[in-house]
């Protein structure tokens, strides 16, 4: 006889929930563990729980959706491979993937500041082993594991404003919580707040940043470049070195969380990164409030709405202006359209010579010694615009 399509009982997922966890209340409700279920209700050999919610294949994601009539897109939200590309480029590690993610924006420090140093072979937010953590109380109600919970992300409970906190054990089974006394400090509000978004994000596909919304896309690189220069090498802070310490005095951690050598975000140990996201949610705060210098080209996203346009000298109470002065930009929204723009050459002239090397005309511009033209050159390389789109204008005017 032909096994029923749809099966009886299944608990509807909790919001983020992995998909190790989905099953396994599944498997539960069936008096069955989660390998059995996989053998015998969907004949498929036994996955680990990193296995099931990193990149399982995909007829079994389809399967899932049809026993249990959830939509395809929340089955596949269970697993990482389910967050391309909202929040990883890809799950293959490519060449190049460090610097197209993390040095897409800067925050910071202006991007011919940011650090050299890329791994080779890097995803991002993936921690190497499978990290436990939860927040104690949505634990306690029901014993969902969220897919978001094993990933460095996030370091509170956006629902109940605590901690995330590390455990033994398998939920519904036993847990045994293990957070150390160092990491039971009390939540700062600028890290509740970063938390918060993080949760608009990934719920909601957005964030509501001070100046606009943004994708959710936006705001994990944004997160991810700011956790990336709150380490970078000392040497590249330049005249912001002052600004950078005092991000790691209002946290209350020792600068660059007592790292003497650089290493990705995603290969230090939980209590290393809670301490950088803290001082990410300080950073932002200190931006926002507009009492830390910010240099990087996407810092203007976490600056409050410019204040009203500058006077033009005009006595205030005197209805003079005109329409089209009224409607002129404040600074803050000229500085914003230049940085944007330039955003948008840069990214073409990657891809295409011919403005690689219009932007090369207006970057020499004014370059009165062949030093100078080098330094541009060294410039265009830092942003990874190709120098052999520039070979065939070298033999031009070497400098204006
Ligand atoms: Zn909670």
């Amino acid at each position: 006889m032909r096994p029923p399509e749809r099966w009886p009982l299944h608990p509807a997922p909790a919001e983020t929930e992995s998909l190790s966890s989905w099953l396994r209340r599944i498997a539960t409700s069936y008096g069955l563990h989660s390998y059995e279920l996989l053998e015998h209700g969907l004949g498929h050999r036994e996955l680990s729980d990193p296995e099931l919610d990193l990149d399982p294949p995909t007829h079994l994601l389809e399967e899932l959706a049809r026993r249990t009539g959830l939509d395809q897109h929340r089955v596949d939200a269970m697993t990482m491979a389910g967050w391309v590309p909202w929040l990883f480029d890809s799950l293959v590690p490519a060449p190049g993937a460090y610097e197209t993610y993390v040095h897409q924006l800067s925050v910071l420090l202006p991007p011919n500041r940011r650090n050299i140093y890329a791994p080779r072979t890097w995803l991002p937010w993936l921690p190497g082993t499978g990290a436990r953590r939860g927040c104690p109380d949505c634990l306690e109600s029901i014993p969902t594991v969220l897919l978001f919970w094993q990933l460095p992300v996030m370091a509170s409970c956006p629902v109940h404003g605590r901690r995330l906190e590390t455990y033994e054990g398998r939920p519904a089974d036993y847990i045994l919580w293990t957070t150390p006394a160092h990491d039971q400090r009390a939540l700062p509000e600028s890290l509740s707040l970063m938390d918060r978004r993080t949760w608009q994000a990934i719920t909601t596909g957005s964030v509501d940043l001070p100046r606009y919304p943004v994708h959710a896309g936006i705001w994990f690189r944004l997160l991810r470049t700011l956790l990336h220069e709150l380490t970078t090498a000392q040497g590249r802070y330049g005249r912001q070195l002052d600004d950078v310490r005092r991000v790691w005095e209002h946290c209350g951690h020792p600068f660059r969380a007592g790292l003497f050598s650089w290493q990705p975000f995603e290969t230090l140990n939980w209590t290393v990164q809670q301490q950088l996201l803290e001082a990410a949610a300080a950073a932002m705060e200190l931006i926002e409030a507009g009492s830390l210098t910010a240099l990087g080209t996407a810092a203007h996203l976490l600056r409050p709405e410019p204040n009203p346009p500058i006077s033009d000298g005009t006595r205030p109470g005197r209805p003079t202006a005109t329409a089209d002065a009224q409607k002129r930009p404040t600074l803050d929204e000229l500085w914003k359209q230049t940085v944007d723009s330039l955003d948008a050459a840069i990214a073409a002239a990657k891809a295409d010579p011919v403005v690689a090397k219009q932007l090369f005309d207006f970057a020499r511009y004014g370059c009165r010694s062949e030093e100078s033209v080098r330094g541009v050159r060294e410039t265009f390389a830092e942003l990874q615009i190709p120098l052999d789109f520039l070979s065939h204008i070298d033999d031009q005017r070497p400098f204006a």
